[in-house]
């Protein structure tokens, strides 16, 4: 891309210093964490794009995107740049689109909808919406650090799914807008079951400029930690805490030993050779919860009132995808693998992965709800990695024996396994992208010479 477009770019600003055009940054908001994956380290290192640009409005998104599209430049949109598969990482060079100024929460309405821009932090929403007795359905475990508009294009569920699903889940996004990149962009409204277009697109099909998201009553939340002798016996007793709706819960998360060990601030709560549960559980039902775990054969190791994000210890800190950076951080040959368990046959496919590949792959499992009601084993196993042959084989056996991987580690949303299978997203792309310029290359399907005229 010709830098003479920095100063094009720049004359459609009100604040022209909101292209940034220094290597350095570039490059850091070029960046996401996709070195989580070895596979995808080597494939992204070293890819940047030429500048960036911190729009403030759907007009200026507007009016980027239209420049882009007359000048055929990649726009590559970004958050917070959390996502673990690369997805915010420019392919092909060009603008990277930064959001994260367009942060404003319009209103949190008292039947509990949250109206956003897409750059709002999850836990600046969260502690925003719990002051007016609401929170979020569902969040990652990088709330603090990650955008709402980053989550449904990138993300998919996390802490509060096991009660409320999975964001694609319960009309849990009612409605977004997006920019499209066309000769004239349009903001298009998508709303009730049009919000699949979009959603967990990855940015390829339209730039998310506001969101309607249904919240949940807050609950005054407690956290507690269960040690098991045994793995079996923690998962037993965390499916029972799952499944059972009198449970009032936000997370059920249990670990396999060694990976407690991995927790090094609270490895207080994690006695030696014992699997772990973390658990966050409505404050009212603590002392039931601790008396069901000592009645299941679990020592209570930690129980205390929830006080909020930025409080310690956060049990949450260590569960979803933060499991695996705590395991690399131990040994940076650990990888991970994103799972889901049938609730039915669970036990029997858990067994056959032991089986097979003993401690190079641990138990992680984190439950959540279906859109159908059933509630899911699902797992962010960790896994000791040492070829590209051998995790393959690993994903192939659990395709085999009945357990679905959305594979981490590829670089686009059909590979991902969230692609869906009616192809809403990529005719959505057909519509709004005619030319292939939104983050080029992570929509394989789509074929930009069949669109563009
Ligand atoms: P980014 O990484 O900036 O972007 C993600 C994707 O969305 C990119 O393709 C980007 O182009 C696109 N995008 C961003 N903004 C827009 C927009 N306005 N319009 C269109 N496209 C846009 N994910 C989970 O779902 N659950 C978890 O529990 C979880 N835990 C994690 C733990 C760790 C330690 C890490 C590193 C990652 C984890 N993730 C998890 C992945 C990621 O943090 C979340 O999905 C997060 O919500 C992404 O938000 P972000 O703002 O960082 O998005």
């Amino acid at each position: 891309m010709d830098l003479c477009h920095a100063a094009g770019l720049a004359s459609l600003l009100q604040d022209p210093a909101r292209v940034l055009t220094h290597p350095p940054i570039v490059e850091q908001l070029s960046r996401d964490f996709y070195w989580y994956s070895p596979v995808l380290r080597k494939q992204l290192d070293g890819k940047v794009g030429d500048l960036v640009v911190q729009p403030v409005s759907a007009a200026e998104v507007r009016d980027v995107l239209r420049y882009c599209h007359a000048y055929d430049i990649p726009v590559t949109a970004r958050g917070a740049g959390t996502g673990n598969y690369g997805q915010a990482v420019p392919l092909h060079g060009g603008v990277v689109l930064d959001l994260a100024r367009m942060d404003s929460i319009e209103q949190i309405s008292a039947e509990g909808h949250a109206v956003c821009e897409p750059g709002v932090r999850l836990g600046v929403l969260e502690n925003e919406a719990r002051k007016v007795g609401w929170e979020l359905r569902c969040y990652p475990s990088t709330i603090i650090k990650a955008s709402l508009g980053g989550f449904l294009a990138g993300g998919s569920g996390g802490i509060g799914s096991v009660a409320h699903g999975n964001l694609r889940d319960y009309q849990t996004v009612r409605s977004l807008e997006v920019v499209t990149m066309e000769p004239e962009p349009r903001i298009v409204r998508h709303e009730g079951e049009s919000v699949h277009d979009i959603l967990h697109a990855w940015g390829t099909n339209g730039i998310v400029t506001r969101i309607w998201l249904a919240l949940a009553p807050a609950v005054e939340w407690a956290q507690c930690a269960v040690a098991c002798d045994t793995f079996d016996t923690a998962f037993d007793f965390s499916e029972r805490i799952a499944a059972d709706p009198f449970w009032t819960k936000r997370l059920v998360t249990p670990f396999e030993w060694p990976i407690p060990s991995f927790f090094t601030p609270v490895r207080q709560y994690a006695p030696r050779d014992k699997a772990l549960i973390f658990l966050m559980i409505a404050e009212s039902e603590r002392a039931g919860l601790e008396a069901t775990a000592r009645d299941a054969g679990g020592e209570v190791t930690y129980s205390g009132k929830y006080l909020g994000l930025r409080t310690r210890p956060l049990l949450s800190d260590y569960t979803w995808n933060h499991t695996t950076l705590w395991a690399m951080r131990s040994d940076e040959a650990y990888t991970y693998l994103q799972c889901a368990f049938d609730p039915v046959t669970v036990r029997q496919q858990m067994r056959r992965l032991k089986e097979r590949f003993g401690s190079e792959l641990l138990f992680h499992m984190e439950f959540w709800k279906a859109g159908d009601g059933r509630m899911i084993p699902g797992a962010i196993p960790v896994v000791y990695y040492t070829t590209e042959e051998r995790l393959n084989e690993m994903i192939s056996f659990c395709r085999e024996i009945g357990v679905f991987v959305a594979n981490p580690h590829v670089n686009n949303v059909e590979g991902g396994g969230r692609y869906r299978s009616d192809n809403v997203q990529l005719l959505a792309k057909q519509r709004y992208d005619p030319k292939g310029l939104l983050n080029p290359g992570k929509m394989v399907t789509f074929k930009p010479h069949e669109f563009a005229r």
